[in-house]
């Protein structure tokens, strides 16, 4: 859809998150063409706020009105109702049952059409637009604190009939495993996400998040970490599998805050696939540890996936 006023293809894409917004402006390609960032504030007028003011940044950046942002998409953490744009407990910005009708409110404000969709998802878009994997099926997993999937299969999100696809961090891997913030009991995110980490590996200050401290401290050789390290690994390794042996995607990508630890967090889930692999022709025949991937942690997926949803044609 193109406004008037706006270059064809332009298009904006916010990923709002607990402490901060990243904006994009977009092509239709998805590069990048003025970028910003804006401290978050909490509460459903402070995340209209903040978004608006994010929406001011980036105009001016391009030294152009709000008006010339194109259509813009805003990626939040939480449960999202896509078709009315609407947020619901998104405890980290302070939106409770009660929602927040982001999409209208922000529409009226600006006067620009909005789409709202769950963080995760728009990252697994934003993955699939910058590997260029737009024409792949791939799954995006996000290790946060929490852990949860993106599907981008064929060029479009699979968002599923109640918005839950991909929300395997709370799919229960041990019984007598530790309760979960949704109530069940060993939930895959228990033991495969930054949570888990941090429980497993207490750094005592908080200068190096704990997974960089953990790698470091493997690789450094020190044994109780190689061993915490493998242990989260095989854990994640589950969490690739479950993607694979369900939708067969041709790879998964790593991302979210504890993929910034980079290639040897990569390796390690490689070859935790290929250590469960070893007495399996069928799990070997699948070729998992090749499967598997980065992206750039340095770009805004989340924010670049926005504004590549913000037409709603994906
Ligand atoms: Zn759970």
């Amino acid at each position: 859809v193109s406004e008037p006023g706006v270059p064809d293809g332009r298009r904006t894409g916010l990923d709002i998150g607990g402490s901060k917004v990243q904006a994009v402006v977009t092509d239709a390609a998805g590069r990048v063409l003025a970028e910003a960032r804006v401290p978050t504030v909490a509460g459903p007028d402070g995340v209209v706020a903040t978004a608006e003011r994010a929406l001011a940044a980036l105009a001016d950046r391009l030294g152009v009105p709000v008006d010339g942002l194109g259509p813009v998409g805003v990626g939040v953490p939480g449960l999202v109702d896509p078709a009315r744009g609407v947020l619901v407990h998104a405890v980290n910005l302070g939106v409770g049952g009660d929602g927040l009708d982001l999409a209208d409110r922000l529409h009226r404000s600006t006067g620009l059409p909005v789409r709202v969709e769950n963080d995760v998802n728009a990252a697994a878009f934003g993955a699939a637009t910058c590997l260029g994997l737009l024409d792949v099926d791939l799954a995006y997993l996000s290790i946060g604190t929490g852990l949860a999937a993106g599907l981008v299969l064929g060029g479009r999100l699979r968002r599923g009939a109640r918005a839950a696809a991909g929300e395997i961090g709370h799919v229960p891997v041990d019984p007598a495993g530790a309760l979960c913030a949704c109530g069940q009991r060993g939930c895959l995110e228990t033991v495969a996400s930054g949570a888990a980490i941090a429980a497993a590996w207490p750094v005592e200050t908080d200068a190096a998040p704990a997974a960089h401290s953990l790698f470091r401290a493997a690789e450094a050789g020190d044994p109780a970490a190689v061993a915490v390290r493998d242990r989260v690994a095989d854990h994640l390794a589950a969490a690739v599998r479950l993607l694979v042996l369900t939708v067969d995607v041709d790879l998964v990508v790593l991302g979210g805050g504890v993929a910034d630890v980079g290639d040897p967090l990569c390796h390690a889930v490689a070859a935790a696939l290929d250590r469960q692999a070893d007495d399996t022709a069928f799990l070997r025949a699948l070729d998992l540890a090749r499967r598997v991937a980065l992206v750039d942690g340095t770009r805004p997926v989340a924010a670049i996936g926005a504004a590549m949803l913000a037409d709603g044609t994906a």
